[in-house]
């Protein structure tokens, strides 16, 4: 396909789950694609399977390794930002440095990198933005996800107030609000909880479509977002959870 030809994007933690399957859609969409993550092992891996992607380590809680990306990586017109962890519990199991580590990894993080990407996008007069979010946000209260909850509502309002500070300089900024994904972190959590299966099935049993949602699924948002088919939406979280929060 062509609906990301001319285009460059950056993704960050980019080596597995939903930002790596975006990768791939992006490349096949015809953008030119940075790809970066901690996970150097994982992303040498990447570049392997899919040609073309150009790969670097980057640790999105390190302002000074953003400044550098950003100098990197000067053509960027589509950032997704793909950071996050899931903190599992109440406010009870949540102390300051839980709190303080998912809101720099999950909020900070997308604040830093747009900090970083956006005067290049101001500077060409175009550039589009998607920051991921998740339906445990304002969206939806879910059980056990309270400090993760409260990063991604900050999501949405950082994406919110940012378009409408650039609406009329060419720039848009959504954040799309995934259900239950299946990914490694997620096969990690099920795994964490000491029966696997059950856990599996737990995950499985609140979904009303009944399975999770696969990556690729996710990514395929994240391409209509970044492209021009979406050219007259900005500001918008869009959920996408199998009918979780309908
Ligand atoms: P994942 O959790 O399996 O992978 C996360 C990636 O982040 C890893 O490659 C890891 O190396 C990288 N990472 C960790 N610390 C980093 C850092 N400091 N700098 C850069 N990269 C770092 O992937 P996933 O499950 O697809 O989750 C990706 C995003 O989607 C997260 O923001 C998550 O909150 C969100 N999300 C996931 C789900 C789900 O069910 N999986 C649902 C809603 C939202």
């Amino acid at each position: 396909g062509e609906r990301l030809k001319g285009k460059t994007a950056i993704v960050t933690s980019a080596a597995q789950g939903i930002g790596r399957s975006t990768v791939i859609a992006m490349r096949r969409e015809g953008a030119k694609v940075y790809a970066t993550d901690i996970r150097e092992d994982l992303l040498a891996d990447l570049a392997k399977d899919v040609p073309g992607v150009e790969t670097f380590a980057l640790d999105v809680l390190k302002p000074e390794a953003i400044q550098a990306a950003a100098e990197r990586a000067k053509d960027v017109d589509v950032l997704f930002n793909c950071s996050g962890f899931v903190h599992h519990g109440t406010i009870l199991d949540c102390d300051e440095k839980s709190w303080d580590f998912s809101f720099d990894l999950n909020t900070k993080a997308h604040y830093r990198m747009i900090k970083a990407f956006l005067p290049s996008m101001l500077a060409k007069g175009k550039g589009t933005i998607v920051n991921m979010s998740s339906v445990a946000s304002s969206v939806k209260g879910v059980p056990n996800r309270f400090v993760y909850g409260a990063t991604k509502a900050a999501v949405i309002g950082l994406t919110k107030a940012l378009a409408a500070d650039f609406v009329g300089k060419g720039i848009r900024c959504n954040a799309i609000c995934p259900g239950t994904v299946d990914t490694p972190s997620l096969n990690d959590r099920m795994r964490q909880q000491g029966d696997y299966e059950k856990a599996r099935q737990a995950f499985i049993s609140r979904q009303p479509m009944g399975r999770l949602a696969q990556a690729e699924e996710i990514a395929a948002l994240v391409v209509y977002l970044a492209s021009e088919e979406s050219a007259f939406i900005t500001g918008q979280a869009f959920v996408i959870d199998g009918g979780w929060s309908g």
